[in-house]
């Protein structure tokens, strides 16, 4: 169909749409840009991490153009979440895939006929297929979004066949913008998607890595178990995932966390297809909070609450890694990740790497030092992950291990010494292993066999434990004193600079290890104890939680399609007990207003009423002392003076209170005769109603309490 002269949206109207339909006040970096380029016509590509926010780049032209926006995506059960989540906050959206019967995407072509869609949701093989052409060819189709668009590159790690058709579009519709969308996509793949697609001069958009709600943790494996129950222990009723590297782990995990009393599951490629998927819908019903997985897990899904990841073993790169800890935090709101880390992973990582004989094994080894680089650094990691991604951090982020917990040096010139010296003695033939044994004079029946309980340096470590040593010699290693010889069992060798140290006495600065008693000591005492303030929000929250999990299962949708964890936070922060105050929380929309606002405004002033009856006054509470005096059967005018408000304000306080259901009865101050005058006024006067407007209308002679009581009840029965 022929581009006709309507007038293109502007900024403000996209900002409008934002608002109305999301609940957000303003764009985020780069997505008013975007938008503005689909505005001008013009193709864009766009990468953003995960959770950058790309949807809303297509999202608002979709709804705010002319037309139909087709969105491409690859995973049908991402498409439903999408969908189901656009028609929660009042967007015409469908899909169209291989899931549906033929009648049930006939429903939805006829929608697509009569122009009644925003949003169309299309897995790449119906967008290439013959039948679909000709439908969208009648169909007015504002906008093309190629979802996950490193798919159509043969060099991403996610190559569809189906996508490398893609490139009819610009052929078919030379004058609709398209917008290709991934958070995956190195400089060849960007090119790739651009000459793919044949799009002729696109604007590109790179936004920035950086993910600063995620806190980044790495802390040695040593009792990996303990130190989970220590860290979920601190985040009761938080979703989060267990990344862990073999099928069998993940059911050990698991395993060890259900014997301590945790309710976790395990997910792997080696399950039923409905035993899988029925933990991933546990999973984003919050019905299981902790899923032990293998990487596979998380890829398909959408869940934005998902509170922390923690990585049981070392990833085998920092693309892999960052994308995983990636599923944290989508919503905006803090999540946190840990990695544990311990010398002995890396080989194991190795190994794996080796046997498996890939092709370009070189790339991968160098991939794994790299994020070995990172689990040891001694900076800022946030500098280190963003630096991989080709970003440079000014300052240091604040908010990773090793800003909140600078490393200590020591002089570490004569451990140095004594491990070298044993490396030596050993003829440079043993790996990390044996030479720690060596150290700390263990009677190992292999290592007594080899007459190493001989040698010189013998047992000289004993004082440090076997752990302790590892990590030291991890940054003797990384210090370049000692090499790993790969080829020969990774046995340990000296280098040059060691020849300094052992003979030149040259000086080691090595950074403390604390072990984790120590660690977990120090931990609780930095731990300030919470603010009655603090503890109010919390309890809040967990109330605002359970209520959405309720409306969730009521409507069968996921709880964060209620609303997201972000705006829970924001309620239980602020506590909206009006409309007014309730619609400026951020993902409070107008549909989302319509149906839960009253829920949970009622919910949160009856937690305001019941903190109040506990003796704990907040703001928004003195309502709850006029009720109280109402209770106890004082008239308006004693509340006023007894509490030295104004009666205004009592009536203020009573008619809130009747609204939200907080045991005010009308009747003390209407009747229904008076009601019925002020309904038929407000019927012959359009919104928003006046005070003054009725009053008037009445001849002055309705006091004004009357009629806001009159309203109150009128509004609660939904305007009849
Ligand atoms: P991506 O597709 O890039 O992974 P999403 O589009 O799913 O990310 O957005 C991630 C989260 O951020 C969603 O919960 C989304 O609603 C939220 N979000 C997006 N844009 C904004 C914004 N301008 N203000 C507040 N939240 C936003
Ligand atoms: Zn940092």
């Amino acid at each position: 169909m022929e581009k006709t002269t309507d007038q293109l949206p502007t900024l403000e109207t996209a900002q409008e749409a934002l608002k109305k339909y999301f609940g957000y006040d303003q764009f985020r970096p780069m997505q008013a840009d975007i938008i503005s380029a689909i505005y001008g016509g013009k193709d864009a590509l766009v990468l953003m991490p995960t959770g950058g926010g790309k949807s809303i780049c297509y999202q608002i032209p979709a709804i705010t153009l002319p037309g139909m926006c087709i969105v491409v995506s690859p995973l049908i059960s991402l498409m439903k979440d999408q969908v189901e989540s656009l028609r929660a906050n009042g967007v015409a959206a469908a899909f169209l895939n291989s899931s549906q019967t033929s009648q049930e995407q006939q429903a939805i072509e006829d929608k697509v006929y009569h122009g009644q869609l925003q949003l169309l949701y299309v897995s790449p093989e119906k967008m290439v297929s013959q039948s679909f052409l000709p439908l969208i060819k009648q169909a007015r189709v504002s906008l093309f979004a190629i979802d996950e668009a490193h798919c159509i590159s043969s060099w991403g790690h996610d190559f569809r066949p189906e996508y490398k058709q893609l490139q009819f579009l610009k052929k078919q519709f030379p004058s609709v913008p398209v917008a290709a969308l991934t958070a995956t996509a190195d400089k060849v793949t960007r090119r790739d998607i651009i000459q793919q697609l044949h799009l002729p001069a696109p604007k590109v958009f790179i936004a920035s890595f950086d993910r600063p709600n995620l806190s980044l943790n790495v802390r040695p494996g040593q009792k990996r178990i303990e130190q989970i129950l220590d860290f979920i222990g601190e985040r009761p009723n938080q979703a989060g995932i267990i990344y862990c590297l073999s099928r069998k782990s993940t059911e050990e995990v698991a395993k060890k966390l259900k014997q301590r009393g945790l309710k976790a599951g395990a997910y792997h490629a080696g399950l039923g297809a409905p035993e899988r998927s029925r933990i991933q819908e546990d999973f984003i019903n919050d019905n299981l909070l902790i899923v032990c997985a293998t990487i596979a897990f998380g890829m398909g899904i959408d869940k934005s609450n998902v509170r922390w990841v923690i990585h049981y073993n070392l990833p085998k790169n920092i693309e892999g890694y960052y994308q995983e800890i990636g599923r944290a935090g989508r919503d905006g709101a803090r999540a946190d990740t840990l990695l544990f880390y311990s010398f002995r992973d890396v080989t194991v990582m190795r190994d794996i790497l080796m046997s498996n004989r890939s092709e370009n094994l070189e790339v991968q080894l160098s991939k794994l030092e790299r994020m070995q680089q990172y689990a040891e650094a001694l900076i800022c990691r946030r500098k280190i992950l963003l630096s991989y991604f080709g970003e440079h951090l000014e300052e240091d982020c604040g908010n990773c291990d090793v800003c909140k917990n600078p490393p200590q040096y020591f002089d570490g010139t004569v451990i140095t010494q004594k491990a070298l010296s044993a490396v030596a003695r050993l003829k440079e033939k043993v790996g990390l292993r044996m030479l720690i044994d060596v150290l700390r004079g263990s009677r190992r029946k292999e290592l007594l066999a080899l007459g190493y309980d001989k040698i010189k340096t013998y047992g000289i470590g004993g004082d440090l434990s076997a752990f302790a040593w590892q990590a030291l010699i991890g940054q003797m290693i990384n210090l370049g004193l000692l090499e790993i010889a790969f080829d020969q069992k990774n046995s340990l060798k000296l280098t040059e600079a060691s020849k300094d140290v052992l003979f030149h006495n040259r000086k080691v600065q090595l950074v403390r290890m604390t072990d984790i008693k120590q660690r977990q000591e120090e931990q609780r005492q930095k731990v300030k104890p919470k603010t009655q303030r603090e503890r109010v929000r919390d309890e809040l929250f967990e109330a605002l939680r359970q209520l959405r999990r309720e409306l969730a299962r009521e409507k069968g949708i996921p709880p964060y399609l209620v609303f997201s964890d972000a705006s829970l936070e924001e309620m239980a922060a602020r506590r909206p007990v009006s409309e007014f105050d309730f619609s400026m929380i951020s993902g409070v929309g107008e549909k989302k207003m319509e149906q839960y606002g009253d829920i949970f405004i009622k919910a949160i002033t009856s937690f305001i009423g019941k903190k109040s009856d506990e003796g704990v006054t907040l703001a928004g509470a003195t309502q709850f002392q006029t009720l109280q005096l109402y209770k106890r059967g004082l008239r308006v005018h004693e509340i006023a003076q007894t509490r030295n408000i104004s009666e205004q304000t009592v009536y203020e306080h009573l008619v809130k209170l009747y609204a939200t259901d907080q045991g005010v009865d009308y009747k003390h101050f209407v009747n229904q005769k008076e009601i019925a005058q002020v309904v038929q006024v407000v019927k012959s006067i359009t919104p928003p109603y006046k005070l003054r407007e009725i009053y008037d209308a009445l001849n002055e002679e309705m006091p004004y309490h009357k009629i806001r009581f009159a309203l109150a009840y009128y509004y609660k029965r939904g305007g009849k």
